[in-house]
């Protein structure tokens, strides 16, 4: 990618942002912040514009390819049609991807919590109904719309870490159970089967995948957070990015020298204003400006989920693990990662060297608190033990235990540093500062030792001359 192309870019994308508010995917179902971002101030639009030139210079100086070269694959994923959703929004929505001649994946609610889905006590559902049912059988018969299975009654189960769930935390058989009624369901009112699951809140557990499996499911679609085992036959893809960052997502998977980027957009109803005013990001005139803005990338192409055939789990791990790595760097040094708005193949995430270049500030990050430890307690030791009382002497040599157990305190106060990766720097600094100690320790001994002409001391003798001397050595 040429520098001018990338100025271009930010220069485009600074220009959008004066008029496109910003969403996260983060589901306001769970209780959680609500999904829209208030406008940013114009210092922090400026800010985030040079971090994303940065990362767009990063990314070509390792190896940009042309972005003609390659082709961006793009998943529309509209969550929750149901018994209770807004059939005239569905149907312009249908109309507006029959125009552009795209396929948007429709993940189906079969039935519907007929109450407050976030309510955990009992509630009637309700079915699919039989006219909504058609209408989108049609668009499926026409190539307009792919259908998944969206839970059971999206009614949630209770939290799991923080998060609302239908399934997490149920038994297999249990799972097991709604899937299939919701599945055996669909395929009966769409005449078609149905092999895509999408989980409500994105959430699910080790039952979910082993269920769904044994159900005859293909891929699953969640977000970034799930935990798949090597081994499995589920194909993992996850949600990327709102409405509101398609053309972001875009720019970011053409700079990135990948030659299968995936970008899935996830959408709700309500974050079309029209239908939300308050939880809105978009109105579904921009909504569709974004479709025709696509349809003339020539490099972009919408796809269905079912022909998305390059998944795997080992690849939703890499992805996992670039976007986990950095949150074990201290915010400042963490530099610039491959953006989160698009599903990197592993070949991707290879060619940006992305991963070596982390190790080495990983290494040069924690190595340096390590030898900062040793250092201190080197110089630390040698005012002290030239100075002070050998009551003194002693406190810092048994000082390396007591530093060990505020390490671990540290270690276990939270944040996103890397449990184990500061339970290791923790013994290692502790043990850095034990040998510097010792190191000063012997150093004094020895020199000792030298002026009265007794030759050098043996490491660990007693402390006895420590410090009576009274001047430095
Ligand atoms: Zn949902």
């Amino acid at each position: 990618m040429s520098a001018e192309k990338v100025r271009r870019l930010v220069h485009d994308r600074l220009k959008r942002q004066g008029c496109m508010r910003r969403a996260t995917l983060a589901s306001p179902e769970a209780g959680g912040p609500r999904p829209t971002l208030a406008v940013r101030g114009c210092a922090m639009r400026g800010l985030k514009s040079v971090a994303i030139l940065l990362v767009l210079i990063g990314s070509s100086l390792a190896g940009g390819t042309d972005g003609a070269a390659k082709q961006i694959r793009i998943v529309f994923r509209f969550d929750d049609p149901s018994a209770v959703s807004d059939t005239e929004m569905e149907v312009r929505l249908i109309e507006a991807f029959r125009q552009y001649r795209y396929c948007c994946t429709w993940a189906v609610i079969p039935f519907r919590a007929s109450g407050d889905i976030h309510d955990l006590r009992p509630m009637p559902v309700l079915p699919l109904p039989a006219e909504k049912a058609e209408i989108f059988a049609e668009a499926v018969r026409a190539g307009v719309l792919e259908i998944a299975l969206h839970g059971y009654s999206h009614q949630s189960s209770g939290l799991q870490q923080g998060r609302h769930s239908e399934f997490a935390g149920l038994g297999y058989e249990e799972q097991r159970s709604k899937i299939e009624r919701g599945k055996e369901f669909l395929e009966g009112v769409m005449g078609l089967p149905v092999t895509i699951f999408v989980p409500p809140w994105n959430t699910y557990d080790a039952h979910t995948l082993a269920a769904l499996e044994a159900s005859g499911f293909r891929l699953i679609s969640a977000d970034a957070r799930g935990r798949p085992g090597p081994g499995m036959s589920l194909a993992f893809l996850p949600a990327t990015c709102s409405i509101a960052e398609v053309r972001e997502a875009v720019a970011f998977a053409r700079a990135a020298p990948d030659p299968s980027p995936i970008i899935t957009v996830l959408f709700h109803e309500y974050d079309l204003l029209e239908v939300d005013a308050s939880r809105g990001v978009t109105t579904f005139e921009e909504f569709v400006e974004t479709l025709q803005w696509l349809s003339g990338q020539p490099d972009v192409r919408i796809v269905p989920m079912a022909e998305v055939t390059d998944l795997n789990w080992q690849r939703y791990r890499d992805n996992q693990r670039i976007r986990m790595w950095p949150l074990r760097l201290p915010p400042l040094i963490r530099g610039g990662g491959l953006p989160p708005q698009v599903f990197w193949s592993t070949e991707g995430i290879r060619n940006t060297a992305y991963v070596p270049r982390f190790v080495l500030r990983l290494v040069a990050f924690y190595g340096g608190i390590v030898v900062f430890w040793g250092v201190a307690g080197f110089l630390v030791a040698g005012v002290v033990f030239a100075r002070r009382t050998p009551a003194a002497s002693r406190f810092l040599l048994s000082s390396g235990p007591v530093l060990f157990a505020c390490s671990l305190l540290w270690a276990f106060s939270g944040g996103h540093f890397g449990g184990r990766i500061r339970m290791l720097v923790a013994v290692l600094g502790a043990a850095a500062w034990w040998a510097g100690t010792r190191v000063a320790w012997m150093r004094r001994t020895h020199c000792l030792a030298a002026s009265r002409g007794t030759g050098p001391a043996v490491p660990g003798a007693p402390e006895e001359g420590i410090g009576r001397e009274g001047a430095p050595a």
